[in-house]
């Protein structure tokens, strides 16, 4: 039976030493790329509108994930609220970029705990997974260690826009179970155009590296046929390929490796500030008005035997049809 390495560290005390160091780095905020340097323990508030308590939007078992996640009865997943980043065309806008009204949502350390607990053995989902937790980890670290009291021993899946630093991922060795990284650009124009920040290529890459060398390319799989421990790799194609599809496949490809397990998706649609009235008004957004076409999908599935990768899986191209959250609901935000 698979025991998380977390396990380990909540035994020996180091677990707690972790939590302690990554909150203390709250006081001059640099959790993230975004280096904003404001005290949050004081309930200072800057980018990711965010201060001490973490914010929960959402949470449910999940069935949307990769198979080797969702088994039977499916992901925890602990949604948080805001985000670091501000994509134009975020599918989970309701809950990331409402930035004061989901402050609403703050709850204690405790209750964080509580519903992993709720979720593992309630629910008995297969693992607690973490949606958009980057800049929520001091956090999510210190209700991973109140959850152990009460005997949390599923894997925790850290599910991240991978704008993430690195120091603060060297904390998460050994707590993080199974990395899931969407690496979402090749040029930093367009992480600055959609997503607002600066950047991106080089703090992604940096975080899928350090993500790669605790992990390596080996998933680890349970008696259960479930994944335990590894990292997969997500990419979301584009359309007009502002993912830079090519780029980010071949960097993976050259400098992690080629065994490394994928996740290619294409399911987005045009969504949140992608609207009929800001493609008039903004024409940058108008690359963005459509999904994506098939022959642009078939195109990245072609690379990903040009760069020899042979694990992970790609999503049907009919999964932009189903795969819509609706945040009004925040019991069960999926129908599938
Ligand atoms: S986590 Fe939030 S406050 Fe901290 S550096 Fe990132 S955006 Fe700024």
């Amino acid at each position: 039976m698979y025991k998380p390495p977390y396990r380990n560290l909540f035994e020996s005390g180091k677990l707690a030493r972790r939590a302690e160091q990554l909150t203390a780095m709250l006081a001059s905020c640099n959790i993230c790329p975004l280096d904003c340097n404001i005290n949050r323990l004081a309930g200072e508030i800057s980018r990711c509108y965010s201060a001490w308590l973490p914010i929960v939007s959402s949470y449910c078992p999940h069935f949307g994930e990769e198979p080797a996640l969702v088994g039977t009865n499916g992901v925890g997943n602990i949604f948080f609220g805001n985000c670091n980043l501000k994509c134009s065309y975020c599918q989970n806008y309701e809950i990331s970029q409402r930035w004061k009204e989901e402050r609403k949502n703050e709850i204690s350390i405790e209750r964080l705990a509580e519903i992993m607990i709720e979720l593992q053995d309630i629910h008995g989902c297969h693992a607690i997974g973490f949606v958009s937790p980057t800049h929520f980890v001091p956090q999510m670290v210190e209700g991973i260690l109140e959850a152990c009291k009460f005997g949390l021993h599923v894997p925790i899946i850290y599910n991240t826009n991978a704008y993430d630093s690195v120091e603060v991922l060297k904390l998460l060795a050994g707590i993080v179970d199974i990395y899931l990284p969407d690496i979402k650009y090749a040029e930093d124009e367009m992480g600055y155009r959609y997503s607002g920040v600066k950047e991106y290529v080089r703090h992604s890459r940096a975080a899928l590296s350090e993500m790669h060398r605790q992990m390596g390319n080996e998933l680890i799989v349970g008696e259960d046929g479930l994944v335990k421990r590894g990292l997969i790799i997500r990419h979301l194609v584009l359309p007009n390929d502002l993912a830079g599809s090519r780029e980010t496949l071949s960097f993976i490809a050259n400098n992690l490796s080629s065994h490394v397990t994928l996740s290619v998706m294409s399911q987005y649609y045009p969504t949140n500030k992608v609207t009929a009235e800001n493609v008039d008004k903004f024409e940058s957004l108008q690359l963005l008005n459509r999904r994506i076409r098939e022959r642009e999908y078939d195109k990245v599935l072609d690379l990903l035997d040009e760069f020899g990768f042979e694990n992970g899986w790609a999503q049907e191209f009919e999964s932009q049809d189903y795969y819509r959250p609706d945040f009004s609901n925040r019991i069960i935000p999926f129908t599938r």
